[in-house]
């Protein structure tokens, strides 16, 4: 079982509980406008490696790890699904904690397996207006929210990650909508809301892409304030807000 990998983070603190191998997987479907690793998008390219190999490169850091585990991310990993999911029985084997970061771009039918590998899901939900989030990733929400759904049945833990974009998604009405729709979920342990930010604008240039943000600034500490606020009003005490 080989995957296509585009880089690895031997001791991440940001991609799930603990200090966390991240590997970063090649290939994504969306095009989303804020995307900070535009050179992840291209399938079939990257470092190849088996899963033994990056299981024995895993278990150097087990020491470092054992607090937290081995996630992997993208691009969209779950479009290598068969590779995920035989990397995470590996990992089980192991005792390793493992966590699946994606956009649920992938319809449910051609990952289930590696989702159900997993043992943390943190699922990007662009935006909860599906014709809004086709405009900023190329693709509607259906399918992330489905993966939600089966999520929910089979009770697997969830972190949802939501990107703030003024102009964007830095919506309020958008927001109260998402919080009240999330509401509803008991498998979501967790939001987290992340701010927009220009680190990865270099590589659209780079790459010879057209980064339409280029104006956008960052949303003020007061706005982001302002949407945890409105996360945690609606999921009270349920729900870790960071
Ligand atoms: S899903 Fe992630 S990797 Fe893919 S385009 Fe969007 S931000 Fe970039």
């Amino acid at each position: 079982m080989k995957g296509y990998v585009h880089s690895i983070e031997t001791c991440g603190t940001v991609d799930g509980p603990g200090i966390r191998y991240v590997v970063f997987l090649q290939g994504c479907p969306l095009r989303c406008k804020f995307c900070h690793n535009p050179d992840t998008w291209e399938v079939n390219t990257g470092k190849i490696y088996t899963v033994e190999e990056l299981m024995e490169d895993i278990l150097k850091y087990r020491n470092y790890i054992k607090t937290g585990g081995v996630t992997v991310s993208g691009g969209e990993p779950l479009l290598q699904a068969d590779f995920v999911a035989e990397l995470f029985k590996e990992c089980k084997k192991h005792g390793i904690h493992t966590a699946v970061d994606t956009s649920g771009a992938i319809p449910l039918k051609n990952c289930k397996h590696a989702v159900d590998a997993a043992d943390l899901v943190l699922l990007d939900i662009k935006s909860i207006d599906s014709f809004k989030c086709r405009a900023l990733t190329g693709k509607g929400n259906e399918d992330a929210l489905k993966l939600l759904n089966y999520l929910e049945r089979v009770r697997k833990e969830v972190w949802i990650r939501h990107v703030v974009v003024p102009g964007i998604t830095e919506n309020y009405d958008d927001i109260e909508k998402m919080a009240e729709y999330l509401s509803y979920y008991s498998a979501i342990s967790r939001i987290e809301i992340l701010p927009f930010h220009k680190m990865g604008e270099y590589k659209w240039e780079e790459l010879n892409l057209k980064y339409e943000l280029k104006d956008t600034p960052p949303p003020t500490k007061e706005s982001i304030e302002k949407i945890k606020e409105i996360f945690k009003k609606y999921n009270k005490n349920k729900l870790n807000v960071a």
